[in-house]
């Protein structure tokens, strides 16, 4: 021991303390690895949310997996029409816990303009969403302040009722 310092005064100069599921959290919003689900335009405005410009890796967002089993945050980006919605329904429940949904733009939050019987009125419909971004499409910054918002959820451990109320529209049971 240094001097005349007690243990717990050494304790108190380098420890911190915090809650480990605060700790948890923090882990989380700081690493969530993206699906991109780009159906339409708006797949192709996300790609310029992860380049150089804007850079989603500054969020610890940037790497992006194209399967399910890798992924937490299924970024919704276009249009979903009727018969994708199956599909759309499959990817999530076999995405990791715990997941998020960030629905990109006026097609995947509503329909957009397509007020039609083959296009499903916001992916919303089919799967919980915790973040929608308005826009057509929407700005880079944009879907970056939704990044932000969801993390801000993730770190405060908002609670999620349309998450766990969700059951899978196409289960029979
Ligand atoms: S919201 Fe607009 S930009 Fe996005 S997929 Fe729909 S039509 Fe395209």
């Amino acid at each position: 021991m240094l001097g005349t310092q007690t243990s717990d005064d050494f304790s108190r100069s380098f420890a911190f303390t915090t809650k480990l599921d605060a700790i948890v959290a923090w882990g989380r919003k700081n690493a969530l690895w993206p699906l991109p689900y780009g159906t339409a335009c708006c797949g192709i405005e996300l790609m310029s949310v992860m380049g150089p410009k804007y850079d989603l890796a500054r969020f610890g967002a940037e790497v992006v997996r194209f399967s399910p089993r890798q992924a937490d945050l299924l970024v919704v980006a276009g249009t979903i029409t009727e018969k994708m919605a199956p599909i759309l329904v499959r990817i999530y429940e076999q995405m990791l816990e715990p997941k998020y949904v960030l629905s990109m733009g006026a097609c995947a939050s509503s329909g957009g303009f397509y007020r039609a019987y083959h296009v499903l009125q916001g992916c919303d419909k089919v799967i919980p969403v915790d973040v929608y971004v308005p826009g057509c499409p929407p700005t880079p910054e944009a879907v970056l302040d939704g990044v932000m918002l969801l993390q801000k959820m993730i770190a405060t451990q908002q609670p999620r009722p349309w998450k766990d109320n969700w059951k899978n529209p196409h289960d029979q049971a």
